[in-house]
């Protein structure tokens, strides 16, 4: 059993509120002047305090708690859905939430009436959030589920990325909105005394109930308030030094998913970083961010990276403020920091390009590359991050460990571990041993430094004749291939053979030149020959080298395998 080497954390048994929020002294806010900035709107630069941050969270609690004779209220423990983009209501709106002791589901931005439907329903959620450009969804789930019109208006509650709520100009609502309850309207109905007011929950309560991402089928993990102070702790604790409220943060990923949430939504609030809410990743918009708001830290995942390290963009703008990026979520290939990006820093200027690890599960983070480190261990997820253990097994009931510097199956024990799956009672027992443990399904490597890496997913290691052919590796071995500008790898059967064959999927540099079937024919050919040249044999592509468009990939970045499996079942059948 390996433990972690950070520093101890406290293990703490507030909610996660009274941890970011609690005044320790007249004038502060969890620890730092209530003066500081909290969040910024990048596009408006109209921006909110530590302070009001606070009094418009506990203004909202109230006006959402249990008030019978009003539209749009919730009871102690009901669970609310939130459905919106990036936007600088969504601090005020969740934390409001978990002041009144609710619990939030957050569902992707992106997702459709049916998809929305599905996850309102498992989650029991009462009330949806949702930004305007929403609601024709949201009221198109409620059809779905069907209610009528005047039962679905009671659900909803209208978000505005804009500070309308906080003191700003007035903007008209939409035509969408009328009739609907805005945020500003439960701003005004009162105020939670103070935080005392949800003392009530328990450490080891649920608070948020975030969908994992779906790749290999869909789980809810319930993180409790515990999971959440712990995850922000032992964050913390992996960081620099830090100067409170000076150095702030790009508010880039998708704030429903739990890396964005741990890290843009509470870890930011924990350590006084300003954040600036960019609502969706465009590249030039990034890099004019960055060099507008002097970014210093950057929670991000590859694909923003893979985009970085071609976009003309990153050379026209001055991105010398960036000091700490941290990429996770999804592999991030090493010959990727290394040739592409790391050459691209400025003289003088000390971009660490970091990486983490973790999943919904464990609220989300368990490993860390420190900063100090990030250079001389590139590739690395890094080590344990404090308060933790891990096992590295081989075999379901963790009963064989993998022995020093071989590949196992990484098992994690600590405060950060969800306390099990809604409503699935066998998927908690088959993820979680009666001890404790859960089974990440993540196969890693230890070395004798104490540093993690990751090899591949158990299920999505391709078997090729007996030998595991990891597909992370070779997709990150294409991406330094000149004129492959994305790539992924999945394992196809072969009947003939009785076996998996890796096959990929690259998109061209420029695809122009690849346009014709013969073209992409020689292209894939030529990859597959260059690959040979690079690893063993059983690592070889086999299955061939298709030309596509676009590698298809959730919000937080992670390759849609079924999407490609799909499409390869389509291509041999054709
Ligand atoms: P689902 O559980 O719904 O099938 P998912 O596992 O992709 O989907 P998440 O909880 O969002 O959902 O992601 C956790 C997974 O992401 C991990 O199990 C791991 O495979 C992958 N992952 C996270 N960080 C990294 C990293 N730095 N390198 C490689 N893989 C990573
Ligand atoms: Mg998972």
């Amino acid at each position: 059993i390996y433990s972690s080497e950070w520093p101890e954390v406290p293990i703490r048994s507030t909610s996660i509120f009274t941890r970011l929020f609690a005044s320790q002294a007249p004038g502060d806010v969890g620890g730092f002047p209530g003066s500081l900035t909290a969040f910024i709107e990048a596009a408006s630069g109209a921006s909110i305090t530590r302070a009001q941050l606070k009094n418009l969270a506990l203004s909202f609690g109230y006006g959402l708690r249990d008030h019978p004779a009003t539209h749009a209220s919730a009871k102690r423990g009901d669970t609310i859905m939130i459905y919106s983009p990036n936007s600088i209501a969504w601090p005020v709106v969740l934390h409001g939430s978990v002041a009144a002791g609710l619990r939030c589901t957050l569902a992707n931005n992106a997702y459709n009436s049916r998809e929305l439907a599905y996850q309102y329903t498992d989650s029991v959620a009462k009330l949806v959030m949702t930004a305007e450009e929403g609601i024709p969804t949201v009221k198109a789930m409620f059809v779905e589920l069907g209610l009528s019109k005047a039962e679905a208006d009671k659900r909803i509650i209208v978000l505005h990325n804009d500070l309308r709520w906080a003191g700003g100009p007035a903007v008209p609502a939409s035509p969408d909105a009328a009739g609907l309850v805005a945020m500003e309207d439960l701003l005004s109905r009162g105020t939670l005394e103070k935080e005392e007011q949800f003392e009530g929950a328990a450490a080891n309560e649920t608070v948020y109930l975030c969908y994992s991402s779906g790749t290999t089928g869909k789980r809810k993990p319930k993180t409790t308030h515990q999971n959440m102070t712990t995850v922000v702790d032992i964050t913390g604790n992996t960081f620099p030094s830090l100067r409170p409220g000076e150095q702030p943060m790009i508010g880039i990923l998708p704030m429903y998913h739990i890396y964005s949430l741990a890290t843009i939504l509470h870890f930011s609030l924990a350590v006084a970083c300003p954040v600036v809410v960019q609502t969706r990743f465009d590249p030039v918009q990034f890099c004019a961010n960055i060099a507008k708001y002097k970014i210093v830290f950057g929670f991000i995942v590859p694909p923003i990276l893979v985009v970085l390290a071609r976009h003309p963009a990153v050379d026209s703008y001055d991105l010398s403020s960036l000091e700490y990026m941290l990429s996770a979520a999804a592999p991030l290939g090493s010959d990727l920091v290394k040739k592409r990006l790391l050459s691209k820093r400025p003289a003088g200027a000390k971009c660490f390009i970091s990486q983490g690890y973790g999943l919904t599960e464990t609220s989300p983070s368990a490993h860390m590359l420190g900063f100090a480190d990030s250079d001389r261990k590139i590739g690395s997820i890094g080590t344990l991050m404090a308060t933790l253990k891990a096992r590295l097994v081989h075999d379901d009931d963790g009963a064989v460990e993998a022995a020093d510097g071989q590949p196992g199956e990484l098992w994690i024990h600590g405060k950060t571990v969800m306390k099990g799956y809604l409503n699935n009672i066998t998927a908690t027992k088959n993820a979680i041993t009666p001890d404790g443990w859960f089974k990440t399904g993540d196969v890693a490597i230890r070395d004798s430094e104490g540093f993690y890496y990751i090899v591949d997913r158990r299920k999505e290691l391709i078997k090729y004749k007996g030998f595991q052919v990891p597909p992370a590796e070779l997709e990150a071995l294409l991406l330094t291939h000149p004129e492959i500008a994305d790539a992924a790898v999945i394992g196809v059967d072969s009947i003939e053979q009785a076996t998996e064959l890796p096959r990929a999927y690259v998109v061209p540099v420029r695809p122009d030149q690849v346009k014709t079937t013969a073209a992409k024919a020689a292209f894939g050919a030529s990859i597959a020959k260059w690959v040979e040249s690079r690893v063993a044999k059983h690592k070889f592509l086999r299955g061939g080298v298709a030309v596509i468009d676009v590698v298809p990939k959730s919000a937080a970045g992670k390759i849609l395998r079924g999407e490609l499996r799909e499409l390869a079942k389509a291509e041999a059948a054709r």
